[in-house]
C-alpha cells in the first residue's frame, strides 16, 4: 500500500512518562509509536473500512456505538479516576466528562440510521437523489485538556457514518484513549476499525496526517497546529475540520444581578484551571458596575477551593504540566509589564502545602486594554482580564477585536439588547445569562481563526461523510 513518507526515518519507539500533575508522580510509562507504526495502523484501518464495516447496516453500526455508551457508563468511576490522575482535573468534573462521553456515543449510536440523503426535484426527466457515504480513514487528533470527551466527539460520529478511525491523543494524556480502545473491542467494533496511536504531534501526528490513505483529518488543538495541518492536507485535498483556540468574551451589562453573574462567570474562565478553549478570558464589563463587579469577582475567587483533585469538594486542580504552568506565569509577567493591575492570584500554590503539583492561583488582571497581549493572546490558563466598556456599541467592538471567535456569554435582563448583541458578536457559540458552551445536540465550532466546520449535533455527520449525487434518467 503506502510507502512510508514519514517526516522522520525509522525510529525506535520512545518510552513516555505519564505524570500525575497533582503529585508529580509517574503513573504510567507508555511506548510511543514510530511513524512507521502509524503507517501500519492506517493501512489496517483502510483495509478494515473497505471490508464488511462499510456494508454493515447503519442500525447495526449504531448498536455497537450504543454498546460502547453502556460500557463507558458502567465504568464511569474507573475512567473518571484515570482521567483525574492523568490530567489533574477535579474528580467531580471527570465524572461529568465520562458521563458526557457516554451520552455522545449514545447520541451517535441513535443517529447512525437517521442520517441519509435526499431526493431532489431536478429539472431533467428522471430522479435525482443523494447518498451519504463514509470518507474512509479518519485521523482524529485531540489535545490534552478534555481527552475522553474530545475523543468521543470525533470517534462517535465518524464511526456512525461508517468510517474507520485512528485516534491520536496528546502525548501527555493517552490513558483514557487507550481505555476507549479496550471498550471498543468489547463492544464488538470489528477488528481494525478503531486504533489509538500514541506519539508526539510533530512526528507521529505528522506521519498520520501525511498518509495518503487518511481521507479526513479532524483536529482539536492550537490555531497554529491547525494551520500546519491545513498545509499538509491541501496537498491531497484531504477533508479537514478544525476546532482551535479562543479568547472568548464575557459581556456584562449594568442591569445584571452581580452576585449571580459572578457565581457563574467565575467557572466560565477558571474551570479546568482555565485550560479550556471556551474560557471567557476577557471580561467586558459596563463601566457603571465595573468596580463592584471586579470586587465581587475577586472576593469569590478567593473562596475557590484549590486542592487535591480526588477531593469531591475541590473546584480547581493543578495545571497539566510544569512547563505549561511556566508559560502561563510568563503571561502573568507580561501583563505586569504591560501595566495591567494584577488584582488577585497568579502565584504558585500547592494542594497540601508540600510544594508538589503544578498549581497556580487563579489570576485576575484589572485595567486591561485591548492593545495588551494578555487581552489578545490565548493564555490557556487561569487568567482573566477585566476591561470596562461605555455602551453596547463599544462592548461589541471590544468583543470582536480578536482573531478568534469560538465562544462567549452575554449577561443582561434586556432581551432586545441580548438579541442585538448575540447577532453582532462574531462567535460560533454564544450563551445569554449562562456560561454554558456545549450542548451535545447543538453544533459547536468557531468563527475566524477558531476553526473550520462544526462538531456535535447532526451537523457533525457532515464532517465524516461525502455526498454523492445520482441521477436516474427516465428517458
Ligand atoms: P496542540 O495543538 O499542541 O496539540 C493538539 C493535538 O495535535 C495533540 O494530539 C498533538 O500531538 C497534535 N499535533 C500537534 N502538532 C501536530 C502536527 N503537526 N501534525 C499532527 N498532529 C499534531 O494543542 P494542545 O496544547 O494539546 O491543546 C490546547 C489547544 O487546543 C488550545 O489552543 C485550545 O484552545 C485548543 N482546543 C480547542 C478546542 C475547540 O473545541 N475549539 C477544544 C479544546 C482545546
Amino acid at each position: 500500500m503506502h510507502k512510508a513518507q514519514s517526516p522522520t526515518s525509522l525510529t525506535e519507539p520512545e518510552t513516555f512518562k505519564i505524570i500525575n500533575p497533582a503529585t508529580e508522580k509517574i503513573i504510567a510509562q507508555i511506548k510511543t509509536a514510530t511513524p512507521e507504526q502509524a503507517d501500519q495502523m492506517v493501512k489496517e484501518a483502510a483495509c478494515a473500512q473497505a471490508g464488511p464495516w462499510s456494508q454493515m447496516p447503519a442500525r447495526e453500526r449504531g448498536r455497537i456505538l450504543l454498546n460502547m455508551a453502556s460500557l463507558i457508563r458502567n465504568r464511569r468511576d474507573e475512567l473518571a479516576q484515570l482521567e483525574t490522575e492523568n490530567t489533574g482535573k477535579p474528580i467531580r468534573d471527570s465524572r461529568d466528562e465520562v458521563s458526557s462521553a457516554a451520552d455522545c456515543f449514545e447520541y451517535y449510536g441513535g443517529a447512525a440510521n437517521k442520517f441519509f440523503g435526499e431526493t431532489i426535484p431536478v429539472a431533467s426527466k428522471g430522479l435525482g437523489l443523494t447518498l451519504r457515504e463514509p470518507m474512509g480513514v479518519v485521523a482524529a487528533i485531540v489535545p490534552w485538556n478534555y481527552p475522553l470527551v474530545l475523543a468521543s466527539w470525533k470517534a462517535a460520529p465518524a464511526l456512525a457514518c461508517g468510517n474507520s478511525v485512528v485516534l491520536k491523543p496528546a502525548s501527555w494524556t493517552p490513558l483514557t484513549a487507550l481505555a476507549l480502545k479496550t471498550i471498543a473491542d468489547e463492544a464488538g467494533l470489528p477488528k481494525g476499525i478503531f486504533h489509538v496511536l500514541v506519539g508526539p504531534g510533530k512526528t507521529v501526528g505528522m506521519s498520520l496526517i501525511s498518509n495518503p490513505w487518511v481521507s479526513k483529518i479532524s483536529l482539536t488543538g492550537e490555531t497554529n497546529t491547525g494551520k500546519e495541518v491545513l498545509k499538509i492536507a491541501s496537498e491531497r485535498m484531504k477533508r479537514v475540520s478544525l476546532e482551535l483556540g479562543g479568547k472568548s468574551p464575557n459581556i456584562v451589562f449594568d442591569d445584571v444581578d452581580i452576585e449571580a453573574c459572578v457565581e457563574s462567570s467565575i467557572f466560565s474562565v477558571f474551570s479546568n484551571c482555565g485550560q479550556d478553549c471556551c474560557a471567557r478570558s476577557r471580561f467586558l464589563v459596563s463601566e457603571k458596575i465595573y468596580d463592584r463587579f471586579a470586587d465581587a469577582l475577586i472576593q469569590r475567587t478567593r473562596q475557590l477551593k484549590i486542592g487535591d483533585p480526588n477531593d469531591p469538594a475541590t473546584e480547581i486542580g493543578p495545571m497539566i504540566t510544569q512547563s505549561h504552568r511556566q508559560q502561563v506565569l510568563n503571561y502573568i509577567e507580561i501583563g505586569r509589564q504591560e501595566k495591567a493591575e494584577l488584582a488577585h492570584g497568579g502565584t504558585i500554590s500547592s494542594a497540601n502545602g508540600n510544594g508538589r503539583g503544578y498549581y497556580l492561583r487563579p489570576a485576575i488582571f484589572t485595567g486591561v486594554s485591548n492593545s495588551m497581549r494578555i487581552f489578545r493572546e490565548e493564555i490557556f490558563g487561569p487568567v482573566v482580564g477585566i476591561t470596562p466598556f461605555k455602551d453596547e456599541t463599544h462592548a461589541i467592538s471590544l468583543a470582536n477585536d480578536t482573531i478568534y471567535g469560538l465562544s462567549g456569554s452575554i449577561w443582561t435582563k434586556d432581551i432586545a439588547r441580548a438579541i442585538r448583541v448575540a447577532r453582532a458578536v462574531k462567535s460560533g457559540v454564544l450563551s445569554v445569562n449562562s456560561s454554558s458552551s456545549v450542548h451535545l445536540e447543538a453544533p459547536f465550532g468557531g468563527y475566524k481563526q477558531s476553526g473550520l466546520g462544526r462538531e456535535l449535533g447532526m451537523k457533525a455527520m457532515d464532517n465524516y461523510s461525502e455526498i454523492k449525487t445520482i441521477f436516474f434518467s427516465e428517458t
